[in-house]
């Protein structure tokens, strides 16, 4: 059964929408950090609302909240596996998701679901993915479930950020299995690539998809890839799709390991195929430890953001200085006029900076 939230939450602050009815907030008090991680830890999933609420939330004050929140989930994350799953749009992302989640959970008592969703079209119009709450209704019904779209709002990047942060809070919550969404629209899927062990692409079968897949890059950062949609009479298509992909991916040298990514035919419609899907991430996952890659790999991943964190930090923190930004300003008319090369603007701006030094 679902712990019943001991938590109370301040009434009239809204969360963000949340697809499960197990932690719609309804209470009476606001809660600080240290309120906020017991419940987390105790797999309460109001109060992981809530923590996720006040990690994507820019105020200053809910800034320095969350970050006593990460500090103490942080000890207690890690032990979940990470998967990124892609594809475009009508490919099949939510409907794998709401079955797959379920086959896990029927599979394994212990097992625990959270589907958090990075969308690049969330900061205009609300998101596409996860936005339907008619999607993965089974799964978001279950006990063990959580399912979280993205924060709207921000740039792609901090949505990226607040969903790492969001990962940290569900494997303090005990999540096991912690599935990453996104749309394959371009660059959302480089940010998901840092943030989990292994990136699931699902593909389907007669659309050029495959093709699409590569000239985007997208292959290149797969893992894995599901051939979606392969039951009845779709499957030999299906099964050409594979050859052809099987044939496209023997064109990439992976630098970073020497896995060569297997394509797996399922439907996520019927089910079918998960169990070899499973055995494949199950694969790919030992493979990793084995050799080392997986432990290097999230090591990158975290230099990666705290990189990017601090360059975006130094950037604010400049913006908010008033002979910085008139500098920047009259540079950027000069570069807009003409009058400067973008490079030469940069490096003479630079310069600038470094004198302070
Ligand atoms: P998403 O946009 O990638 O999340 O795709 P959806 O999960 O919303 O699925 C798009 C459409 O494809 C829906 O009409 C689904 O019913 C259908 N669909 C999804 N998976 C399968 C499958 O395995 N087989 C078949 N035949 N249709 C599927």
């Amino acid at each position: 059964m679902a712990k019943k939230s001991a938590l109370h939450i301040k009434k009239g602050v809204e969360d963000a929408p949340s697809i499960n009815p197990n932690f719609r907030p309804k209470a009476i008090k606001s809660l600080g950090p240290d309120e906020l991680l017991r419940g987390i830890l105790a797999g309460d999933l109001a109060a992981l609302s809530k923590a996720i609420t006040m990690v994507e939330s820019t105020s200053e004050q809910d800034r320095a909240a969350a970050r006593i929140l990460l500090q103490g989930a942080l000890p207690h994350s890690g032990r979940a596996t990470r998967i990124g799953i892609s594809g475009v749009p009508g490919v099949g992302k939510s409907t794998f998701l709401e079955h797959y989640g379920i086959h896990l959970l029927k599979g394994d008592a212990t097992a625990k679901v959270a589907v958090l969703a990075i969308d690049p079209s969330s900061s205009k119009n609300r998101g596409s993915i996860l936005g339907d709450k008619t999607r993965m209704v089974e799964l978001g019904r279950h006990d063990r479930a959580f399912i979280r779209p993205s924060a709207s709002g921000g740039a792609l990047g901090g949505v990226a950020r607040a969903t790492k942060e969001a990962m940290i809070l569900c494997e303090a919550a005990g999540f096991t299995h912690v599935f990453v969404e996104t749309v394959g629209v371009g660059q959302s899927e480089t940010l998901v690539a840092q943030l989990v062990d292994c990136f699931l692409f699902l593909a389907m079968p007669g659309t050029g998809d495959e093709l699409q897949g590569i000239k985007k890059g997208i292959m290149e950062m797969a893992d894995i890839i599901a051939m979606n949609k392969s039951e009845g009479d779709r499957r030999p298509a299906a099964e050409r799709s594979a050859l052809e992909i099987k044939r496209a991916l023997q064109l990439f040298t992976r630098e970073e390991d020497t896995w060569i990514p297997p394509v797996e035919l399922i439907s996520g419609l019927e089910g079918s195929g998960f169990e070899e899907l499973s055995t494949a991430l199950e694969t790919f996952e030992r493979h990793s430890k084995i050799k080392g890659w997986f432990e290097q790999k999230r090591a990158s991943q975290n230099v990666f953001w705290f990189e990017r964190t601090l360059g975006e930090g130094i950037s604010q923190l400049l913006n908010g200085r008033e002979s910085w930004k008139k500098n920047k300003l009259q540079f950027s008319e000069k570069v807009a006029l003409g009058e400067l090369s973008p490079f030469e603007a940069s490096e003479q701006l630079l310069q600038t900076l470094a004198e302070t030094f």
